[in-house]
């Protein structure tokens, strides 16, 4: 079945729910057995069925399932936030000793945890250019055990070569963990593309609309069991509502990735045309230098993209953004809104890779407003942004 049929039908049984179409809400902790043999055929099998809440609901087995049939995983597992799915998968993992090969633009809070914990308990990250392909080969140490990539980085954008990657980590005994948001089980599928683990923050699209917190851990047959075992030793758990509001935002992702896509293509055009954009970076752009890696492995884009301003007075992009109503300005994206923020210049710099640009990185969510809406405001920002910036010193 195709994607767009499969995010409709998967994770709900109505046969199992009274009739009713969606999976409901299962709130619960203590689960009920009628005998002594059950209850201690339960505890010997936790994960056969229905044992205690921590270890799950139907409404977090209905999102584990869909999500694993999307991306073609053995299992998932749920987590309470996108950044518990990387740092429990990380954890299950690794142990003292070892080493992680993390691209250099993964998510900074990604990062944060390999320097501020890992390290902690004797783990060592090293930083590879995104870039690297095939080349990573020459970073690996004998004790390097994970490689981390999030292709692409969601602030710079870079793709990641998984493939080149996967192969070079598993001639090596090392796992292959990749951080899909950007692209959601319905445009890339990482695992199929040679990887161990993917990791979505389910808070994005996924989820949909701006008013849930969750992670995915989806994984293939070998790191199944320790990423669901290290989740249950770290009393992993989320939500029910927010698993609820994740398999409703499914059912509707295929139709709202479409619009998504749309109005980013056509805001990344505009931008484009802006005589202050130094340059786009989108993958559909035949000149972006993830261009060729994209349209090998992904199906699609979603509206999350970026733009290069020529430098400009501080001033004046914040006469620019200050002033956009229909695009707020703050972190997350994916919702149902549009969003626009200044990439901090920190995440920018880092040691593996030269950030070739001077001006601003403008990040950019389009929502699923009316795209001649969205270009009409940002035609007025830039209006905006060229009075001020001639009023102001550079
Ligand atoms: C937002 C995000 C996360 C973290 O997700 P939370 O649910 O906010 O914890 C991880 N990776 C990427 C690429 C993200 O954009």
């Amino acid at each position: 079945m195709s994607k767009a049929t499969d995010v409709v039908h998967h994770g709900r049984d109505p046969r199992r729910q009274e009739g009713l179409v969606n999976t409901p809400v299962y709130r619960g902790s203590t689960v009920l057995f009628p005998t002594v043999a059950a209850l201690e055929q339960a505890t010997r099998n936790p994960n056969d069925g229905v044992f205690y809440g921590r270890f799950g609901t139907p409404t977090h087995f209905a999102l584990q399932d869909a999500i694993s049939r999307l991306e073609g995983a053995a299992g998932t597992v749920v987590a309470a936030s996108g950044l518990q799915a990387i740092t429990v998968a990380a954890l299950a993992l690794l142990r003292a000793g070892d080493h992680v090969l993390a691209a250099d633009c993964v998510y900074d809070p990604t990062r944060r945890f390999c320097e501020g914990v890992l390290k902690r308990f004797g783990v060592e990250t090293s930083y590879v250019r995104p870039d690297a392909g095939g080349d990573i080969a020459a970073e690996f140490r004998p004790n390097t055990r994970l490689v981390i990539l999030e292709s692409p980085g969601s602030l710079t954008f870079e793709f990641q070569d998984i493939p080149a990657v996967a192969q070079a980590a598993r001639e090596r005994g090392a796992w292959v963990m990749v951080d899909n948001t950007w692209a959601t089980p319905l445009l890339c599928n990482p695992l199929a593309l040679g990887a161990d683990v993917v990791v979505h923050a389910a808070t994005k699209y996924i989820a949909g609309h701006a008013d849930a917190m969750l992670g995915t851990i989806s994984c293939n047959a070998r790191s199944f069991e320790p990423v669901r075992g290290m989740a249950q030793a770290l009393g992993v758990y989320a939500s029910p509502d927010d698993c609820f509001l994740a398999l409703r935002g499914l059912r509707t992702l295929d139709v709202r990735l479409k619009r998504h896509e749309a109005t980013g293509l056509a805001l990344a055009r505009w931008l484009a045309r802006q005589p202050e954009v130094e340059c786009v970076l989108h993958p559909a752009f035949a000149e972006f230098p993830g261009h060729a890696l994209w349209r090998r492995d992904f199906r699609g884009a979603c509206g999350l993209f970026a733009a290069v301003l020529k430098p400009v007075p501080k001033a004046a992009l914040e006469a620019m953004l200050d002033g956009l109503r229909l695009f707020g300005m703050g972190y997350s994206w994916g919702g149902f809104e549009s969003l626009a923020i200044p990439v901090p210049a920190a995440h920018l710099k880092s040691a593996r890779r030269q950030w070739p640009h001077e001006g601003p990185l403008l990040r950019f969510h389009a929502g699923l407003e009316d795209p001649d809406e969205l270009i009409a405001e940002l035609d007025a920002g830039f209006a905006r942004l060229r009075t001020a910036s001639r009023s102001l010193p550079a």
